[in-house]
Protein backbone atom coordinates (compact mmCIF):
# COMPACT_ATOMS: atom_id res chain seq x y z
CA UNK A 1 0.00 0.00 0.00
CA UNK A 2 3.05 2.40 -0.11
CA UNK A 3 3.87 4.21 -3.56
CA UNK A 4 2.16 7.16 -3.45
CA UNK A 5 4.89 10.19 -2.93
CA UNK A 6 6.87 7.27 -0.68
CA UNK A 7 10.80 7.41 -1.02
CA UNK A 8 13.41 5.48 -0.68
CA UNK A 9 17.19 6.21 -0.27
CA UNK A 10 20.25 3.96 -0.13
CA UNK A 11 23.93 4.96 0.23
CA UNK A 12 26.67 2.17 -0.79
CA UNK A 13 29.64 2.09 0.38
CA UNK A 14 32.20 0.35 2.77
CA UNK A 15 33.96 3.55 4.10
CA UNK A 16 30.16 4.84 4.99
CA UNK A 17 29.86 1.61 7.16
CA UNK A 18 33.26 1.97 8.71
CA UNK A 19 32.64 5.32 10.00
CA UNK A 20 35.36 6.79 7.72
CA UNK A 21 33.19 8.85 5.55
CA UNK A 22 29.91 11.18 6.99
CA UNK A 23 27.04 10.33 5.01
CA UNK A 24 26.50 13.19 2.77
CA UNK A 25 24.83 12.40 -0.25
CA UNK A 26 21.38 11.12 0.96
CA UNK A 27 20.75 13.17 4.01
CA UNK A 28 20.67 15.95 1.60
CA UNK A 29 18.76 14.52 -0.96
CA UNK A 30 16.36 13.78 1.90
CA UNK A 31 16.00 17.04 2.86
CA UNK A 32 15.17 18.50 -0.78
CA UNK A 33 13.03 15.62 -1.34
CA UNK A 34 10.93 16.72 1.79
CA UNK A 35 10.37 20.15 0.86
CA UNK A 36 9.10 18.75 -2.62
CA UNK A 37 6.31 17.05 -0.83
CA UNK A 38 7.78 14.04 -0.78
CA UNK A 39 8.07 11.31 1.80
CA UNK A 40 11.47 9.61 3.04
CA UNK A 41 9.92 5.86 4.02
CA UNK A 42 13.71 4.85 5.03
CA UNK A 43 17.37 6.08 4.09
CA UNK A 44 19.76 2.92 4.37
CA UNK A 45 23.32 3.20 4.36
CA UNK A 46 24.75 -0.78 2.88
CA UNK A 47 28.30 -1.82 2.35
CA UNK A 48 29.40 -2.66 -1.05
CA UNK A 49 28.24 -5.96 -1.17
CA UNK A 50 25.89 -6.86 -4.24
CA UNK A 51 23.51 -8.95 -2.11
CA UNK A 52 22.97 -6.56 0.17
CA UNK A 53 22.17 -4.31 -2.37
CA UNK A 54 19.61 -6.88 -4.21
CA UNK A 55 18.05 -7.95 -0.82
CA UNK A 56 17.42 -3.99 -0.24
CA UNK A 57 15.85 -3.54 -3.90
CA UNK A 58 13.91 -6.69 -3.73
CA UNK A 59 12.32 -5.14 -0.10
CA UNK A 60 11.83 -2.35 -1.78
CA UNK A 61 11.41 -2.09 -5.78
CA UNK A 62 7.74 -2.35 -6.97
CA UNK A 63 6.71 -0.60 -3.46
CA UNK A 64 7.73 3.05 -3.37
CA UNK A 65 6.97 5.32 -5.77
CA UNK A 66 11.24 6.17 -6.10
CA UNK A 67 14.46 4.72 -5.12
CA UNK A 68 17.78 6.82 -5.55
CA UNK A 69 20.73 4.52 -4.96
CA UNK A 70 24.46 6.89 -3.94
CA UNK A 71 27.68 4.90 -5.04
CA UNK A 72 28.68 1.83 -6.76
CA UNK A 73 29.24 2.76 -10.09
CA UNK A 74 33.34 3.72 -9.95
CA UNK A 75 35.55 1.41 -12.42
CA UNK A 76 37.08 -0.87 -9.35
CA UNK A 77 35.78 -4.11 -8.47
CA UNK A 78 34.05 -3.12 -5.39
CA UNK A 79 32.32 -1.28 -7.07
CA UNK A 80 28.58 -3.32 -7.44
CA UNK A 81 25.36 -0.88 -7.94
CA UNK A 82 24.85 -1.86 -11.64
CA UNK A 83 25.38 -5.89 -11.26
CA UNK A 84 23.20 -6.01 -8.69
CA UNK A 85 20.33 -3.40 -10.09
CA UNK A 86 20.71 -5.93 -13.36
CA UNK A 87 20.63 -9.42 -11.36
CA UNK A 88 17.91 -8.04 -9.19
CA UNK A 89 15.73 -7.19 -12.51
CA UNK A 90 16.99 -10.06 -14.61
CA UNK A 91 18.90 -7.62 -17.38
CA UNK A 92 21.97 -8.13 -19.17
CA UNK A 93 24.45 -4.67 -18.68
CA UNK A 94 24.81 -3.09 -22.25
CA UNK A 95 27.20 -0.66 -23.16
CA UNK A 96 26.12 2.99 -23.38
CA UNK A 97 29.28 3.72 -26.07
CA UNK A 98 27.78 7.44 -26.72
CA UNK A 99 27.05 8.90 -23.64
CA UNK A 100 30.26 7.41 -21.83
CA UNK A 101 32.33 8.84 -25.43
CA UNK A 102 30.62 12.03 -24.91
CA UNK A 103 32.29 12.33 -20.75
CA UNK A 104 35.30 10.88 -21.49
CA UNK A 105 36.19 13.29 -24.55
CA UNK A 106 36.50 16.33 -21.78
CA UNK A 107 39.44 14.46 -20.35
CA UNK A 108 43.12 15.14 -21.37
CA UNK A 109 44.43 12.76 -23.42
CA UNK A 110 47.04 11.48 -20.71
CA UNK A 111 44.19 10.09 -18.94
CA UNK A 112 41.94 9.21 -21.62
CA UNK A 113 43.41 5.81 -22.44
CA UNK A 114 42.57 4.50 -18.70
CA UNK A 115 38.98 5.90 -18.96
CA UNK A 116 38.17 4.17 -21.77
CA UNK A 117 39.76 0.95 -20.47
CA UNK A 118 37.18 2.06 -17.32
CA UNK A 119 34.33 1.74 -19.62
CA UNK A 120 34.72 -1.93 -19.68
CA UNK A 121 33.05 -1.40 -16.60
CA UNK A 122 31.78 2.35 -16.58
CA UNK A 123 30.04 2.49 -19.55
CA UNK A 124 27.80 -0.36 -19.01
CA UNK A 125 24.22 -0.10 -17.50
CA UNK A 126 21.33 -2.56 -17.42
CA UNK A 127 19.85 -3.01 -20.76
CA UNK A 128 16.49 -0.39 -21.50
CA UNK A 129 17.30 1.97 -18.78
CA UNK A 130 17.92 5.66 -19.45
CA UNK A 131 21.77 6.97 -18.66
CA UNK A 132 22.39 10.23 -16.95
CA UNK A 133 25.43 12.27 -17.80
CA UNK A 134 28.05 12.92 -15.53
CA UNK A 135 29.30 16.65 -16.00
CA UNK A 136 31.92 16.89 -13.17
CA UNK A 137 32.98 13.09 -13.06
CA UNK A 138 33.46 9.90 -15.28
CA UNK A 139 30.85 6.91 -13.54
CA UNK A 140 27.72 7.09 -15.81
CA UNK A 141 24.33 7.62 -13.79
CA UNK A 142 21.40 5.52 -15.11
CA UNK A 143 17.58 5.10 -14.55
CA UNK A 144 14.83 2.36 -14.76
CA UNK A 145 11.11 1.89 -14.01
CA UNK A 146 10.45 -1.59 -12.34
CA UNK A 147 6.67 -1.85 -11.28
CA UNK A 148 6.08 1.68 -10.56
CA UNK A 149 9.07 2.48 -8.73
CA UNK A 150 11.54 4.65 -10.78
CA UNK A 151 15.13 3.65 -9.75
CA UNK A 152 17.99 6.13 -9.95
CA UNK A 153 21.91 5.02 -9.38
CA UNK A 154 24.20 8.05 -9.20
CA UNK A 155 27.78 8.33 -8.49
CA UNK A 156 28.63 8.65 -5.04
CA UNK A 157 31.37 11.46 -5.25
CA UNK A 158 29.25 14.37 -3.22
CA UNK A 159 29.70 17.11 -5.88
CA UNK A 160 28.73 14.64 -8.29
CA UNK A 161 25.92 13.36 -7.04
CA UNK A 162 24.15 16.70 -5.86
CA UNK A 163 24.62 17.72 -9.65
CA UNK A 164 23.28 14.55 -11.25
CA UNK A 165 20.38 14.17 -8.38
CA UNK A 166 19.03 17.66 -10.34
CA UNK A 167 17.50 15.17 -13.03
CA UNK A 168 15.33 13.18 -9.58
CA UNK A 169 14.69 16.89 -8.33
CA UNK A 170 13.71 18.52 -11.28
CA UNK A 171 10.60 15.76 -11.42
CA UNK A 172 9.09 17.39 -8.36
CA UNK A 173 8.13 20.87 -7.95
CA UNK A 174 9.50 22.82 -4.78
CA UNK A 175 6.37 22.94 -2.69
CA UNK A 176 6.00 26.46 -1.50
CA UNK A 177 3.54 24.76 1.22
CA UNK A 178 6.02 22.48 2.80
CA UNK A 179 8.92 23.89 5.22
CA UNK A 180 10.51 23.28 8.22
CA UNK A 181 10.75 25.20 10.89
CA UNK A 182 13.58 25.54 14.07
CA UNK A 183 12.92 26.70 17.60
CA UNK A 184 15.86 26.66 20.02
CA UNK A 185 15.04 25.82 23.29
CA UNK A 186 18.00 26.83 25.73
CA UNK A 187 18.22 25.28 29.39
CA UNK A 188 15.35 22.57 29.07
CA UNK A 189 16.29 18.94 29.30
CA UNK A 190 14.48 16.68 26.70
CA UNK A 191 12.93 14.86 29.06
CA UNK A 192 11.25 17.55 30.95
CA UNK A 193 10.69 19.35 27.88
CA UNK A 194 9.09 16.66 26.06
CA UNK A 195 6.42 16.86 29.15
CA UNK A 196 6.08 20.13 28.98
CA UNK A 197 5.10 20.39 25.01
CA UNK A 198 3.03 16.98 25.37
CA UNK A 199 0.36 18.04 23.97
CA UNK A 200 1.33 19.84 21.01
CA UNK A 201 2.93 16.44 20.54
CA UNK A 202 -0.19 14.75 21.16
CA UNK A 203 -2.12 16.89 18.16
CA UNK A 204 1.03 16.68 15.81
CA UNK A 205 3.35 13.54 16.26
CA UNK A 206 4.48 13.11 13.02
CA UNK A 207 5.33 17.47 12.63
CA UNK A 208 7.52 17.64 15.30
CA UNK A 209 11.41 16.26 16.36
CA UNK A 210 14.01 16.58 19.06
CA UNK A 211 17.38 17.29 18.25
CA UNK A 212 18.80 17.49 21.63
CA UNK A 213 22.55 19.06 22.01
CA UNK A 214 24.39 20.31 25.15
CA UNK A 215 22.06 22.67 26.90
CA UNK A 216 20.05 23.13 23.84
CA UNK A 217 16.74 20.89 22.20
CA UNK A 218 16.15 22.00 18.60
CA UNK A 219 12.37 21.36 18.08
CA UNK A 220 12.05 20.47 14.25
CA UNK A 221 8.84 21.07 12.86
CA UNK A 222 8.24 19.68 9.91
CA UNK A 223 5.07 20.12 7.21
CA UNK A 224 2.77 22.91 5.51
CA UNK A 225 3.34 26.30 6.47
CA UNK A 226 0.02 27.33 7.93
CA UNK A 227 0.60 23.50 10.75
CA UNK A 228 4.58 24.78 10.95
CA UNK A 229 3.59 28.39 11.58
CA UNK A 230 0.72 27.39 14.54
CA UNK A 231 2.88 24.98 15.93
CA UNK A 232 5.79 27.23 16.31
CA UNK A 233 3.16 30.27 17.94
CA UNK A 234 2.26 27.73 20.59
CA UNK A 235 5.77 26.36 20.86
CA UNK A 236 6.95 30.37 21.54
CA UNK A 237 3.67 30.74 23.89
CA UNK A 238 4.48 27.51 26.03
CA UNK A 239 8.28 28.05 26.26
CA UNK A 240 7.70 31.78 26.49
CA UNK A 241 11.78 33.46 26.89
CA UNK A 242 13.77 30.17 26.33
CA UNK A 243 13.20 29.65 22.89
CA UNK A 244 16.12 31.83 20.78
CA UNK A 245 14.90 34.42 18.72
CA UNK A 246 14.02 33.53 14.68
CA UNK A 247 16.80 35.54 13.52
CA UNK A 248 19.47 33.38 15.88
CA UNK A 249 20.90 30.17 14.04
CA UNK A 250 22.72 29.49 17.42
CA UNK A 251 23.36 30.60 21.33
CA UNK A 252 26.65 32.67 20.29
CA UNK A 253 24.43 34.27 17.49
CA UNK A 254 21.96 35.55 19.60
CA UNK A 255 24.25 36.58 22.07
CA UNK A 256 26.00 38.76 19.63
CA UNK A 257 23.02 40.34 18.13
CA UNK A 258 21.48 41.13 21.43
CA UNK A 259 24.96 42.56 22.54
CA UNK A 260 24.96 44.82 19.20
CA UNK A 261 21.67 46.01 19.75
CA UNK A 262 22.30 46.66 23.21
CA UNK A 263 25.99 48.00 22.79
CA UNK A 264 27.29 45.78 25.21
CA UNK A 265 30.23 45.12 25.27
CA UNK A 266 31.44 41.25 26.54
CA UNK A 267 34.38 39.37 28.14
CA UNK A 268 34.93 35.55 29.09
CA UNK A 269 37.31 33.85 31.71
CA UNK A 270 37.73 30.13 30.96
CA UNK A 271 39.31 27.21 32.64
CA UNK A 272 37.81 24.22 31.37
CA UNK A 273 36.64 25.24 28.14
CA UNK A 274 39.97 26.83 26.95
CA UNK A 275 38.91 28.92 24.98
CA UNK A 276 35.77 27.78 23.38
CA UNK A 277 33.59 30.52 24.85
CA UNK A 278 35.71 33.22 22.89
CA UNK A 279 35.69 30.55 19.68
CA UNK A 280 32.06 30.13 19.61
CA UNK A 281 31.35 34.11 20.23
CA UNK A 282 33.97 34.63 17.47
CA UNK A 283 32.70 32.08 14.71
CA UNK A 284 29.48 34.93 14.54
CA UNK A 285 30.05 37.87 11.59
CA UNK A 286 30.06 40.99 13.71
CA UNK A 287 31.46 39.74 16.92
CA UNK A 288 34.30 42.44 16.61
CA UNK A 289 31.62 44.89 17.73
CA UNK A 290 30.86 43.14 20.82
CA UNK A 291 33.40 41.00 21.80
CA UNK A 292 36.51 41.94 23.72
CA UNK A 293 38.35 39.04 24.41
CA UNK A 294 38.56 35.76 26.42
CA UNK A 295 41.35 34.98 29.10
CA UNK A 296 42.17 31.24 28.96
CA UNK A 297 43.54 30.22 32.77
CA UNK A 298 44.14 26.76 33.20
CA UNK A 299 46.52 26.81 36.17
CA UNK A 300 45.75 28.24 39.53
CA UNK A 301 48.94 30.78 39.01
CA UNK A 302 47.36 32.18 35.41
CA UNK A 303 43.91 32.67 36.85
CA UNK A 304 45.71 34.72 39.67
CA UNK A 305 48.66 36.55 37.52
CA UNK A 306 46.45 37.10 34.57
CA UNK A 307 42.82 37.74 36.29
CA UNK A 308 44.04 39.08 39.45
CA UNK A 309 42.04 36.36 41.43
CA UNK A 310 43.53 36.28 44.93
CA UNK A 311 45.66 33.52 46.27
CA UNK A 312 43.33 33.35 49.33
CA UNK A 313 39.94 32.79 47.29
CA UNK A 314 42.33 29.32 45.54
CA UNK A 315 43.73 28.34 48.39
CA UNK A 316 40.41 28.70 50.73
CA UNK A 317 37.64 27.17 48.16
CA UNK A 318 39.55 25.95 45.32
CA UNK A 319 40.08 26.92 41.50
CA UNK A 320 36.60 24.96 40.61
CA UNK A 321 34.58 27.17 43.23
CA UNK A 322 31.80 29.72 42.63
CA UNK A 323 34.34 32.22 44.62
CA UNK A 324 36.96 31.52 42.02
CA UNK A 325 34.18 31.73 39.23
CA UNK A 326 33.20 34.98 40.65
CA UNK A 327 36.65 36.92 41.14
CA UNK A 328 37.58 35.58 37.25
CA UNK A 329 34.18 36.87 35.66
CA UNK A 330 35.22 40.24 37.71
CA UNK A 331 38.81 40.18 36.66
CA UNK A 332 37.88 39.15 32.58
CA UNK A 333 35.71 42.46 32.82
CA UNK A 334 38.17 44.49 34.80
CA UNK A 335 41.10 43.60 32.51
CA UNK A 336 39.17 44.00 28.97
CA UNK A 337 36.78 46.35 30.01
CA UNK A 338 33.75 45.26 29.67
CA UNK A 339 29.91 45.73 30.16
CA UNK A 340 29.59 41.63 30.43
CA UNK A 341 31.43 38.82 31.26
CA UNK A 342 31.13 35.35 32.19
CA UNK A 343 33.63 32.69 33.90
CA UNK A 344 33.89 28.60 33.79
CA UNK A 345 36.29 27.05 36.06
CA UNK A 346 35.12 23.25 36.33
CA UNK A 347 36.69 19.15 36.43
CA UNK A 348 35.95 18.16 32.76
CA UNK A 349 37.50 14.60 34.10
CA UNK A 350 38.45 12.04 33.26
CA UNK A 351 41.11 12.74 36.01
CA UNK A 352 40.96 15.14 38.56
CA UNK A 353 37.99 14.47 41.13
CA UNK A 354 37.28 14.37 44.31
CA UNK A 355 34.92 13.28 46.42
CA UNK A 356 33.66 16.93 47.38
CA UNK A 357 33.98 18.11 43.49
CA UNK A 358 33.61 14.95 41.53
CA UNK A 359 33.97 15.38 37.89
CA UNK A 360 31.43 17.34 36.13
CA UNK A 361 31.66 19.82 38.91
CA UNK A 362 31.92 23.11 37.03
CA UNK A 363 31.04 26.89 38.59
CA UNK A 364 30.15 29.34 36.74
CA UNK A 365 29.67 33.29 37.05
CA UNK A 366 28.13 36.17 34.95
CA UNK A 367 28.38 39.67 35.63
CA UNK A 368 26.40 42.46 33.91
CA UNK A 369 27.54 46.20 34.86
CA UNK A 370 26.98 45.62 39.03
CA UNK A 371 25.38 42.43 39.14
CA UNK A 372 27.07 39.79 39.56
CA UNK A 373 25.40 35.65 40.36
CA UNK A 374 26.97 32.35 40.02
CA UNK A 375 26.31 29.34 40.30
CA UNK A 376 27.83 25.91 40.27
CA UNK A 377 26.04 22.32 38.05
CA UNK A 378 27.08 18.77 37.94
CA UNK A 379 27.63 17.58 34.67
CA UNK A 380 27.55 14.54 33.09
CA UNK A 381 29.09 12.70 30.43
CA UNK A 382 32.95 12.62 28.71
CA UNK A 383 35.39 15.32 29.08
CA UNK A 384 34.07 16.92 25.40
CA UNK A 385 30.83 16.43 26.72
CA UNK A 386 31.45 18.48 29.79
CA UNK A 387 32.92 21.03 27.98
CA UNK A 388 30.56 21.63 25.84
CA UNK A 389 27.77 21.89 28.43
CA UNK A 390 29.93 24.35 29.74
CA UNK A 391 30.32 26.61 27.01
CA UNK A 392 26.59 26.51 26.24
CA UNK A 393 25.83 27.12 30.04
CA UNK A 394 27.78 30.24 30.11
CA UNK A 395 26.19 31.86 26.50
CA UNK A 396 23.32 31.29 27.95
CA UNK A 397 23.57 33.04 31.39
CA UNK A 398 25.30 35.96 29.04
CA UNK A 399 22.34 35.94 26.47
CA UNK A 400 19.77 36.09 29.88
CA UNK A 401 21.43 38.80 31.21
CA UNK A 402 20.94 40.40 28.03
CA UNK A 403 17.77 39.70 28.00
CA UNK A 404 16.86 41.24 30.90
CA UNK A 405 18.81 44.25 30.19
CA UNK A 406 17.06 44.76 27.04
CA UNK A 407 13.49 44.02 29.06
CA UNK A 408 14.53 46.70 31.22
CA UNK A 409 15.43 49.50 28.53
CA UNK A 410 12.40 47.90 26.65
CA UNK A 411 14.26 46.64 23.51
CA UNK A 412 13.11 43.21 22.79
CA UNK A 413 15.20 40.55 20.78
CA UNK A 414 12.80 40.77 18.17
CA UNK A 415 12.32 44.73 18.34
CA UNK A 416 14.46 46.89 16.32
P1 LIG B 1 31.42 6.28 -8.14
O1 LIG B 1 32.68 6.02 -8.83
O2 LIG B 1 30.18 5.87 -8.75
O3 LIG B 1 31.35 7.68 -7.65
P2 LIG B 1 31.53 5.50 -5.54
O4 LIG B 1 30.77 6.70 -5.26
O5 LIG B 1 31.17 4.33 -4.73
O6 LIG B 1 31.43 5.20 -7.00
P3 LIG B 1 33.98 5.74 -4.30
O7 LIG B 1 35.37 5.76 -4.86
O8 LIG B 1 33.55 4.65 -3.39
O9 LIG B 1 33.05 5.81 -5.51
O10 LIG B 1 33.71 7.14 -3.59
C1 LIG B 1 34.28 8.33 -4.06
C2 LIG B 1 34.36 9.35 -2.96
O11 LIG B 1 33.05 9.78 -2.61
C3 LIG B 1 34.96 8.78 -1.69
O12 LIG B 1 35.74 9.79 -1.04
C4 LIG B 1 33.74 8.43 -0.88
O13 LIG B 1 34.01 8.38 0.49
C5 LIG B 1 32.78 9.54 -1.25
N1 LIG B 1 31.42 9.11 -1.05
C6 LIG B 1 30.78 8.08 -1.66
N2 LIG B 1 29.51 7.97 -1.22
C7 LIG B 1 29.33 8.95 -0.29
C8 LIG B 1 28.24 9.36 0.52
N3 LIG B 1 27.06 8.74 0.47
N4 LIG B 1 28.42 10.41 1.36
C9 LIG B 1 29.61 11.04 1.41
N5 LIG B 1 30.68 10.71 0.66
C10 LIG B 1 30.56 9.68 -0.19
MG1 LIG C 1 31.82 3.66 -3.06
Amino acid sequence: MLKGNNVVLIAVGDELIAGLKKEANISWLSAELMLRGQDVVAMEVIPDQEEVLVDMLDRWAGRVALIVISGGLGPTHDDRTREAIAKFLGLPLVAEKDVYDRIISRYPADLRESLERSGERQAYIPSGAQPIFNPLGSALGFSIDFKGTKIFALPGVPQEFREMARVVLDFFKKDDEVCVGLCKVVGWPEIKLKDHIANIIREFPANVMFLPEPNIVTVAIKGPKHIVATLQGKLMKLMKGDILPENASSLEDAVVKLASKLNISLAFAESCTGGMVGESVTRIPGASSVFAGSAVCYSNEAKEAVLGVPREVIEQFGAVSEECAVAMARGAANIFKANCSASVTGIAGPSGGSERKPVGTVCFAVTCFQRCKSWTRHLQGDRETIRLWSNNIALEAVWRELKDLAEKSGRNEGSN
